[in-house]
């Protein structure tokens, strides 16, 4: 008899460490049942001695994280702030919120972050059009794959321009040897359920240092000034992140290493089961000793030449057109028949609607890849034999 799982294979479930339920326990029995107190503490703390960096602050998702970091480099409305394209909604919606411009800036195909080269044609670019440089630079690591740090800190640097590195997909990355959301001033971490480790919702911001994390925290508690009463000079947000949701942060803190090793042992067994079957390759970070991804989602290439079970009732819905492939599309329903999820990688946000009216700087890796890539799952529920089925049922997909 050939492995049947019990469930859905999911991408990336929550999985707990045990110990959440008793932090909870003790928050309830303390009373602390506030977006403030001991957990938060602790699991600010506990980040900032796991990266070994600036200073934590715990917030209420990873977006907001975002939202704020931008808000202290003073982003506002005739501001433009770069963003890598190749990524989640997420990355960019703050620019906007704070009446700013984003400006998208394609990939290089090692990494699918932002091009360092790129980047600083952007930069230049921008200087003669609008006769400004970019307020700030907001990095991602998709799937948890460092960017080309080095190249893209020393662009940063040359113009005077902050970084907020995105590493809401990369808790446990590193890139030379250092923790990713370290590069940047400020560095976004996000505990959305299906992340690395999760509050259940949450995120952080890692900052240099007090005085930021000070500065943050009064933009995350409405700006409210130091006075017996509510004074308030400017805007502010209730961003905090709640005394419950620590708890579950600090339990999630005794697993987060053996998350990390779970999701690279799994991406290294897509490699070596897929390794021979043609036309699908599993995307791996560049060799050399920089890079080393937490693997959040497996990625696979899929060749547009190869064909899929089913691929011609997918390409009679016209409203693929210029969306993944048809083959991309009918192995994700192939999958989806075996009971395992897959997921296409992030549409660039240049081809957003939403985002129509902002200026890019492309050089087609992004669209490229959006095309021809599926996820697969890589969380901690998914068992080796898991690996083994989903690899079976791809090959069995191809005709
Ligand atoms: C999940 C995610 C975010 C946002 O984090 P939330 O905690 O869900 O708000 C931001 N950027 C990227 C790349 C993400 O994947």
């Amino acid at each position: 008899m050939s492995y049947r799982p019990e469930k859905r294979i999911h991408l990336c479930l929550a999985h707990m460490s045990g110990k959440e339920q008793d932090y909870i326990k003790e928050a309830f029995d303390t009373n602390w049942v506030v977006p403030l107190g001991p957990n938060v503490n602790a699991f600010e703390e506990s980040i900032r001695e796991y990266v070994g960096h600036g200073e934590v602050a715990a917030l209420c998702s990873g977006t907001a994280s975002i939202h704020l970091a931008l808000k202290c480099l003073g982003v506002g409305p005739g501001d433009e702030v770069i963003v890598q394209t190749f990524t989640f909604c997420a990355s960019s919606n703050p620019v906007l919120y704070l009446g700013a411009t984003p400006v998208f800036v394609d990939s290089e195909k090692d990494t699918w972050n932002m091009d360092p080269v790129l980047l600083e044609e952007a930069i230049k670019d921008r200087k003669v059009k609008t006769g400004n440089y970019p307020k700030a630079i907001i990095t991602v690591a998709l799937f948890g794959m460092p960017p080309k740090m080095k190249e893209i800190v020393a662009v940063a640097e040359k113009y005077g321009i902050a970084i907020v590195e995105d590493a809401a997909e990369a808790m446990g990355s590193k890139y030379d040897g250092k923790y990713l959301g370290t590069f940047g001033l400020y560095g976004v971490l996000s505990f959305n359920g299906n992340k690395m480790i999760t509050t259940s919702g949450g995120g952080a911001l890692i900052c240099p240092d007090e005085k930021a994390k000070q500065r943050v925290m009064y933009y995350a508690t409405q700006a409210r000034e130091p006075f017996p009463y509510y004074q308030h000079t400017e805007i502010g947000y209730n961003y905090r992140m709640s005394n419950i949701c620590a708890g579950i942060g600090r339990g999630q803190m005794l697993v987060l290493e053996e998350h990390v090793a779970h999701h690279r042992k799994v991406q290294s067994m897509y490699a070596e089961l897929l390794a021979k079957v043609k036309g699908i390759t599993v995307h791996k970070q560049p060799e050399g000793g920089l890079f080393d991804s937490n693997y959040w989602l497996v990625t696979i290439i899929v060749d547009p030449k190869i064909k899929i079970k089913g691929q011609y009732e997918v390409a009679d819905k016209a409203h693929l057109s210029g969306e993944p492939n048809i083959n991309v599309e009918a192995l994700r329903l192939f999958l989806d028949r075996a009971n395992v999820e897959s997921r296409s990688t992030w549409k660039p946000l240049h081809l957003q609607p939403v985002n129509a009216k902002c200026p890019v700087y492309v050089n087609g890796v992004s669209e490229n890849l959006f095309k021809k890539t599926l996820c697969l799952p890589a969380g901690p529920y998914v068992s080796e034999e898991d690996v083994k089925y989903i690899v079976d049922k791809i090959k069995e997909a191809i005709c």
